[in-house]
């Protein structure tokens, strides 16, 4: 029986088009792990000017964080990274083989097309990040079929059947991953679409990004095509790509991650002081009609939970187009360090946008945590103290 756990390996927060994510899997049988695409690894988090480059950063807006790799997710899951004996990868672009690293004696699955494109030096690829010189192993063409679409099986495992599914023009060689799963299939389509949206909005402004970064536009448009017609003939399959978080939430949230996140309520005030209580925050938690002050005139309140149980909050105060403070960011001790506050932080920008500055004032414990979440140190900043 295979266990499959959906990790999002990937932040983005990009100039112009929001929030992006790194929806990776993993597949977790008896003897082995199996990672799809691997998002940013622990070296690039390390020396992301090194390994992705400053020019690439600043255009995409990658975010650098080591707890969003899967070498530090899967020791989360209470799994041993040294079981992951491969990793099936949808193409070779820099954000979905970073982890590759992490897992030197990984073999890694891919289609043949997109590993001599690779070879070839394609200005898209980093070529360093197959330094660690994994055993590759490659697909070619296929007459075996899956749903009409043409598969390439890939035999790792018995518990389950995977299939590399071309989907190119994104890159060369791009396929999806199809995957048996309980008495279903998940279709995994990697960047054939970047956001659902783009398979029902013909005039979607992510569409022109899309067109930009593909190898061969008109491809990428058949692929897309491709995907269309099947998720109309094949309601009961899950399909999801790599950067949409709308489609990675569902997954988490039934089960296989234990915390939600919500934006559209303020929790009740003795909550918010047990939290606070068991955050280590310090905060006027005996004085509940000031703290329920505090929070009827916050404006962005984001909390997450495990359950029914409040493990996270965001309290801030914004207009929604200059700036915003962030008045309070606490995480319950024992959920601490699992990337709470870094979700937290992220929905925050979100919801703020990109016109907004997001401002805050650090607890002396936290100063060395807000540079790696990205934000910048000030020196001209200014304050007249409570004096209560
Ligand atoms: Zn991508």
């Amino acid at each position: 029986m295979v266990k499959v756990h959906h990790l999002n390996c990937l932040e983005i927060q990009s100039p112009g088009n929001g929030r992006a994510i790194g929806h990776c899997l993993l597949l977790e049988t008896k003897s082995r792990l199996i990672l799809i695409d691997a998002g940013i690894g622990l070296l690039d988090t390390k020396n992301p000017d090194g390994r992705i480059g400053r020019n690439l950063i600043n255009a995409v807006g990658f975010q650098f964080n080591e707890k969003r790799t899967a070498l530090s997710q899967i020791k989360d899951l209470g799994l041993d990274p040294e079981k992951v004996t491969d990793c099936v990868v949808s193409h070779l672009d820099p954000d979905h083989i970073g982890g590759l690293a992490d897992f030197p004696n990984a073999t890694v699955h891919v289609g043949l097309e997109e590993y001599e494109h690779f070879q070839r030096g394609s200005h898209r690829y980093l070529q360093h990040q197959l330094d660690h010189r994994p055993r590759i192993k490659t697909y070619a063409s296929t007459s075996e079929t899956w749903r009409g679409l043409e598969a390439r099986r890939i035999t790792i495992v018995s518990e389950t059947d995977i299939y590399l599914i071309p989907l190119f023009g994104h890159t060369v060689g791009h396929c999806g991953v199809a995957l048996k799963y309980k008495a279903n299939w998940l279709f995994y389509v990697g960047d054939a679409y970047y956001l659902r949206a783009e398979l029902s909005d013909r005039e979607h402004p992510v569409h022109a990004l899309a067109e930009m970064r593909a190898d061969d536009p008109q491809m990428r448009m058949e692929s897309l095509n491709i995907i269309r017609r099947f998720v109309i003939n094949n309601p009961q399959t899950k399909v999801f790509s790599y950067h949409d978080l709308s489609e990675f939430t569902p997954f988490v949230s039934d089960g296989t991650s234990k915390i939600h996140y919500r934006t559209d309520l303020k929790p009740d005030i003795k909550e918010v002081i047990e939290l606070y209580q068991s955050s280590g925050i310090k905060r006027p938690v005996d004085d509940a009609a000031r703290l329920a002050n505090m929070y009827a005139h916050a404006n962005l309140v984001i909390t997450a939970w495990a359950g029914n149980t409040l493990v996270g909050i965001a309290r801030a105060l914004t207009d929604f187009c200059y700036c915003c403070y962030l008045s309070d960011l606490a995480v319950r001790r024992s959920y601490q360090r699992s990337g709470i506050g870094q979700e937290l932080i992220s929905l925050t920008r979100e919801r703020i946008g990109n016109q907004t500055t997001l401002i805050l004032l650090s607890a002396p414990e936290a100063v060395d945590y807000y540079p790696k979440m990205g934000f910048e140190k000030i020196d001209n900043g200014f304050m007249i103290r409570r004096s209560k």
